[in-house]
């Protein structure tokens, strides 16, 4: 029996998880005390930017995982798979925004195709491949990193009124929350939730956002370590249900 399953340590993998959101969900998981594998597209990057986690002596252990590549989500998995056995929490962290223009007239195709293909593709290409170790874990928990601005009540209540129109990042949002449902629909025994970090500072927004990446982070992880009888298949943040 490995270390980790003998000390009943959680195992977590957190893509993109080099910077951002991301990169505070490792800290804040590892500090929970589970064995957290980062996932990035540049893994001598990531090495560095785990490095003074390690040195506080935390379980984190980079992975090279381009969410884009299956043939990289494939070698992810094998990796861990042999390292490790199993897989208890996963947390579909990256996301693009595709860049501007952003409005449905002026969509250049391959730059929509790219967003969906890291914002949802992604997802499901990691969940996939993680499937087979996450089945050997008897308390799993899947948490995609959705947005507020995936809303569509919120968008139809005009909440985003103010927001220039968008064909990228906010429906690729809008359709996570639909797979994260019917993940969590076919799932069974597993846990599989949506979770709006909010606003926070970080590359994705030009620094703009009024939360730290840390306290957005901070709701991802409750969501991340919720109990057997937590929630599935719905859409949280910080102040509990989101409307869909
Ligand atoms: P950042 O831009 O800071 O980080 C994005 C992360 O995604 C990076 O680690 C990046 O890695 C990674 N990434 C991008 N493409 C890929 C890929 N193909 N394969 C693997 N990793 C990839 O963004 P945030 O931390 O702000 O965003 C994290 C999540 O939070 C996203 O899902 C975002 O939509 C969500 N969110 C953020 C909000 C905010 O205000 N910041 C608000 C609501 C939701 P690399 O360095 O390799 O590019």
């Amino acid at each position: 029996m490995s270390e980790n399953k003998r000390h009943g340590r959680r195992i977590a993998l957190v893509t993109g998880g080099n910077k951002g959101i991301g990169r505070e969900i490792v800290a804040q998981l590892a500090r929970l005390g589970a064995t957290v594998l980062p996932g990035a597209r540049d893994k001598a990057r990531l090495e560095d930017g785990v490095a003074a986690l390690r040195a506080d002596g935390l379980g984190v252990h980079p992975v090279g995982l381009d969410v884009t590549d299956p043939a990289s989500a494939a070698e992810a998995a094998e990796w861990i798979g042999r390292e490790f056995g199993w897989r208890d929490v996963l947390v579909n962290n990256p996301a693009i925004t595709g860049g501007r223009p952003a409005e449905p007239s002026a969509m250049d195709l391959d730059r929509l195709r790219l967003v969906f293909e890291t914002n949802v593709l992604g997802v499901l290409t990691v969940t996939n491949a993680m499937l087979p170790l996450l089945r050997r874990s008897a308390s799993v928990v899947i948490v995609n990193v959705s947005s507020s601005v995936g809303s569509l009540q919120r968008a139809a209540g005009g909440e985003w009124a103010a927001m220039p129109a968008s064909a990228t990042y906010v429906p690729s949002k809008t359709a996570l929350n639909s797979l994260t449902v019917q993940c969590a629909k076919e799932l069974t025994g597993i846990r599989v939730n949506a979770v709006n970090p909010g606003w926070c500072a970080t590359d994705l927004n030009g620094f703009q956002g009024q939360l730290s990446a840390a306290e957005g982070a901070e709701t991802v992880v409750q969501y991340a370590t919720i109990g057997p009888d937590g929630p599935t298949g719905g859409f949280f943040g910080a102040d509990g249900v989101e409307p869909w």
